[in-house]
């Protein structure tokens, strides 16, 4: 059976389901998701931590932030699903190096009107009276970050999508793209095929598979990444914890700690020598690894016990550089590319929305500046590295 849609949108991920929803706003025709588990939202979107922050060091990463956390909190108080908790992010380092980066990072956001705090060691232990803090130089501070629950984002934007019109498939896995003579496409999935005008590559992690059905190169690698939960002692306060903290981030070993609303921590860390992989089980190493370096600045979780049942891992879509790719290539137009959001694909998935939506409605993007997220960068050797990578 054959359908005919203006934009076919592969993978219903929170990418693939904000690019469809943006695409309706924007006024764009028939508008079909394929999606190939048997519901959305159950990929790396499943698996994030929920973090939202504005504090990145490229141009482009603090745009696409700070539009999306107007549209985070917008789409939280129009639902109510997101459970957004804006305690904001808290980074801090005990090097001179480490100061030289925070430094540069925090004069380009406040150039962008993000209203980042600079603060020495006593106003960041005021914050965070919890850290450790021998040798502590700096910090920045960005009250509107925060953290949201991942599947709020989800269950929002598809039911924005469902309200605008658009057609979620799922259960249907898209297997061959085809170049129709009149510039558009075939989208085969299962027994049916959908014609389009536009098809956009939301794959996540899978995004290179998807590329490659119409011979496109697309350097989006999956990533293993681990998360481990830390219960509280019940009944026991621990010292300078009290309510919520912020996402503290100790920039000199990259460890990550959230207090969940409902009590115990969230711990991250990024090994950035781990090699592309798709098993999502929970790496034993990171573990030891993370036994290692927490109590660098965050003494009092050396105590708590970490349960392996409470930890858990997922894929990052990476990218050489960091950033997204967004964008159709030259040498495949009307094949639009918005995948390879490694961390922090649920925060920008609103503005990756719009610059899609802009792209195919417009015929370029308005709100935003693509030049860095272009597809060509790769094999223009013109790469903008990420370095705020948690
Ligand atoms: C441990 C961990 C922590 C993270 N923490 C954060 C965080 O704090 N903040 C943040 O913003 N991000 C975080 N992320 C990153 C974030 O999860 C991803 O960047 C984001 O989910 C990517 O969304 P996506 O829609 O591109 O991919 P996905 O959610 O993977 O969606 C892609 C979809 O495409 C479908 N698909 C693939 N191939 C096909 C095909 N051929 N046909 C049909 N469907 C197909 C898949 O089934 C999938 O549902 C984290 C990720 C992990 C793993």
């Amino acid at each position: 059976m054959t359908e005919t849609a203006e934009v076919v949108v592969v993978g219903g991920g929170v990418i693939g389901l904000s690019v469809a929803r943006e695409l309706r706003r924007a006024g764009a025709g028939r508008v079909v998701v394929l999606e190939k588990a048997p519901a959305v939202g159950q990929g790396s979107s499943s698996r994030a931590a929920g973090g939202v922050r504005a504090q990145f060091t490229t141009r482009i990463n603090v745009e696409f932030s700070m539009h999306s956390i107007g549209e985070l909190e917008r789409l939280e108080r129009d639902t109510g699903l997101l459970s957004f908790w804006q305690t904001g992010y808290l980074l801090m380092t005990g090097t001179e190096a480490g100061e030289r980066s925070l430094a540069e990072a925090c004069a380009l956001q406040r150039s962008l009107g993000v209203a980042t705090r600079w603060m020495d060691a006593t106003e960041v232990l005021a914050l965070a009276p919890f850290v450790r803090q021998d040798g502590l130089r700096a910090g920045t501070f960005h009250h509107r970050d925060g953290f949201l629950d991942p599947h709020g984002v989800v269950a929002a934007m598809r039911a924005d999508a469902g309200r605008l019109g658009v057609e979620i498939l799922t259960g249907v896995d898209v297997t061959a793209i085809a170049r129709r003579r009149d510039g558009g496409f075939d989208a085969t999935a299962g027994g049916q095929s959908v014609q389009a005008r536009w098809v956009v590559n939301a794959a996540g992690p899978e995004a290179a598979r998807v590329a490659a059905l119409l011979h496109v190169d697309l350097p989006v690698a999956p990533v293993r990444r681990n998360l481990a939960f830390v219960r509280e002692p019940v009944g026991a306060a621990l010292p300078g914890l009290d309510g919520l903290i912020p996402m503290t981030v100790d920039l000199d070993t990259g460890v990550l700690v959230r207090r969940e609303v409902s009590g115990g921590f969230v711990i991250a860390w990024s090994d950035p020598d781990d090699p592309p992989s798709w098993d999502v089980s929970l790496d034993p190493r990171f573990l030891e690894a993370l036994g290692e370096r927490v109590g660098h600045r965050f003494p009092f979780l050396e105590e708590l016990p970490v349960d392996p049942r409470q930890c858990w891992a997922g894929l990052y879509p990476e990218t050489p550089d960091h950033h997204a790719i967004v964008g159709a290539p030259p040498e495949a137009p009307g094949f639009v590319q918005c995948a390879g959001f490694g961390g922090h694909g649920v925060m920008h998935a609103p503005a990756a929305g719009r610059a899609v939506a802009e792209l195919i409605t417009l015929g370029h993007c308005e709100t935003f500046d693509l030049h860095p997220l272009r597809p060509s960068r790769f094999e223009e050797g013109d790469l903008v590295i990420e370095t705020a990578v948690l």
